[in-house]
């Protein structure tokens, strides 16, 4: 049924190369120019923020970055640097209605959060505000939490916390201004505070860019009593100076 539903969409819409646009044979969603310009990270990373190492020290690897600050969360993790075909791939699902892809997105953070998901109780995606919310419709971060759901099993919590305003960029900021940046900035829906005590969450977002937001989650989670809360994402911006973060 799966396989004559899928020739049947062929015969009428050829599917499409969801990075370039171009019409592709399978069904794996990217061409294969689009599938060379991602760049998958891969170990060795630091196991505290998941950015890329240089060189593998062995045991347990933790950056200089990491041990300078230590996050709010216990562990990121993302498919891939935000760079070239993910880079477009993310635009796509925030602007645009193409929204192809989410098997393999699906696939790709499953494999990426790795040993991560054996220690999960279930999926927090990193909520939109309303206000935005409402101009685009849908909540990107919730989709590919659905996504990971498919592919694992993990149940999926969409509407645990709720964002009361947007976070910026944690960069440039002293310790006091950082944490009045993300104080406040999420809270916990009442009805899901006895499912966070003593959970360990694996947090859902499409890029980590300075972790910020996710330091916020963590926060908030933490504060109403996590034990352990990570982060996964389709991507992370690995290029700025993380130690200022
Ligand atoms: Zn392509």
């Amino acid at each position: 049924m799966g396989i004559l539903a899928n020739r049947l969409s062929d015969f009428f819409l050829p599917p499409l190369c969801a990075g370039c646009g171009s019409q592709i044979s399978g069904h794996e969603n990217l061409c294969a120019t689009c599938w060379q310009d991602i760049d998958f990270i891969s170990r060795p990373f630091c196991d505290v923020l998941g950015i890329p190492l240089p060189f593998d020290p062995g045991g347990r690897t933790v950056s200089a970055a990491a041990m300078a600050h230590e996050p709010t969360y216990d562990r990121a993790r993302a498919v891939a640097r935000y760079s070239g075909t993910i880079r477009q791939l993310i635009h796509a699902l925030k602007y645009s209605d193409r929204q192809t892809g989410w098997r393999l997105y699906g696939r790709w953070m499953k494999s990426a959060a790795g040993d991560l998901l054996a220690e999960t109780d279930f999926l927090i995606p990193i909520p939109l505000n309303r206000r935005r919310l409402w101009s685009r419709r849908f909540n990107q971060a919730a989709l590919l939490a659905d996504a990971l759901s498919v592919e694992t099993g993990l149940r999926t919590e969409p509407l645990a916390l709720v964002r009361n305003r947007p976070t910026r960029s944690q960069v440039g900021l002293s310790p006091a201004q950082r944490r009045r940046n993300v104080s406040g900035a999420f809270s916990l829906a009442k009805r899901k505070r006895s499912s966070v005590k003593g959970a360990n969450i694996l947090l859902v977002d499409d890029v980590i860019t300075t972790g910020a937001t996710a330091e916020a989650c963590a926060r908030k989670l933490k504060k109403e009593g996590a034990l352990r809360v990570d982060i996964i994402a389709l991507a992370m911006v690995t290029d700025q100076d993380l130690t200022t973060i």
